[in-house]
């Protein structure tokens, strides 16, 4: 009987441990392993719900944003409840991936990454994965990995369209190398929220992202394929080419961490289309006392235990508890200001 346990915890991940490149050495070492996803929208859900049921033993979910009806269309943990209930992404996923393992630890931090809170939020994990929706974003987690030599993977989907790659620091190429050419990297990308993006994309990306999670964290290095690998399920074109290093690469090279660094960090961004976030100053606000208070003075005030919602007609202004706000209906950070001022104070 002093067995039970081992053989509850092998019955459920018998399929895994069957499978030759995993097996029960690769097993026990995914229950010790920890990861980190950033972004959970719908690469990072959809990623993260497969290394829970896979059996990883501490994960990380980070997200700025909240659930919305126009998410469910893709991103695979989140219902319509919600999306009524406007829960942040971040809690509602670990609701569901408790739901999907209950044996493993799951946390959720409603935050934007950014250069000050990085070392906080990515430290101690043994992979960081990718579900961002900027590359602001994902130079700060390349910087941040080659600096600390920790393996992340890149990932990303718009439209029919997915690229993905293990980024392991000083062994493979990293971001900095696939992107910063001498045409200089321009930050400009078509996004989810000019052109769409569709389900099957997503899920085929963070198969791959997972299935090259799985094995880093089960230790097998040497089956890792190494590739920059791409896909558009519309036109069925799979490509997968070799990302050699860039021998003067201003990350892995060079090693100028320029968007740890932050320098150029601005406090208004544009978060999706027709909407900016305003991450001035990071406070603790009291969510209650603020929604009483600008209760007369603006239209539809609600609020749970996470963020606070209120329109100033045409706007839409979501508050979060750490200061934090997205307004819709703009992309002027002037504007942003203004009303972040007005409503909650400078
Ligand atoms: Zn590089």
């Amino acid at each position: 009987m002093d067995s039970a346990p081992q053989s509850v915890f092998f019955d459920r991940y018998s399929r895994q441990v069957l499978f030759s490149g995993i097996g029960q050495r690769g097993q026990e070492r995914l229950t010790c392993g920890s990861a980190v996803v950033v972004g959970c929208g719908a690469i990072g859900a959809s990623t993260a719900a497969l290394l829970a049921r896979a059996g990883v033993g501490r994960l990380r979910i980070i997200d700025r944003d909240f659930v919305e009806p126009s998410n469910l269309q893709r991103q695979s943990l989140f219902d319509e409840s919600d999306a009524r209930e406007s829960l942040p992404k971040a809690i509602a996923a670990v609701q569901k991936l408790r739901a999907i393992n209950s044996a493993i630890f799951i946390e959720g931090i409603v935050a934007d990454l950014t250069p000050n809170n990085i070392e906080e939020l990515l430290s101690g994990f043994d992979l960081i994965l990718d579900g961002t929706d900027n590359f602001e974003t994902r130079l700060l987690i390349n910087d941040f990995a080659v600096k600390c030599n920790r393996a992340w993977i890149y990932a990303a989907a718009v439209g029919s369209y997915g690229v993905t790659m293990t980024i392991r620091p000083g062994t493979t190429a990293c971001l900095a190398c696939l992107l910063e050419d001498d045409r200089s990297f321009t930050g400009v990308e078509e996004t989810c929220d000019t052109i769409g993006v569709l389900g099957p994309v997503v899920q085929l990306i963070s198969s791959l992202e997972s299935a090259e999670a799985l094995k880093l964290l089960a230790g097998k290095e040497d089956s890792l394929h190494g590739r920059l690998v791409s896909c558009d399920v519309w036109s069925g074109r799979f490509q997968s080419v070799a990302a050699p290093r860039k021998a003067d690469c201003r990350a892995c090279a060079r090693r100028e961490f320029s968007y740890l660094e932050g320098a150029a960090q601005p406090h208004v961004t544009m978060c999706g289309r027709d909407s900016v976030q305003i991450h001035e100053r990071s406070r603790a606000l009291d969510l209650a006392a603020l929604g009483a208070r600008l209760g007369p003075s603006v239209e539809s005030v609600r609020h749970n235990e996470f963020l606070l919602r209120f329109r100033v007609p045409p706007y839409e202004m979501t508050v979060f508890a750490d200061g934090r706000a997205i307004l819709k209906g703009s992309q002027d950070p002037a504007v942003a200001r203004s009303l972040y001022a007005r409503f909650i104070g400078s």
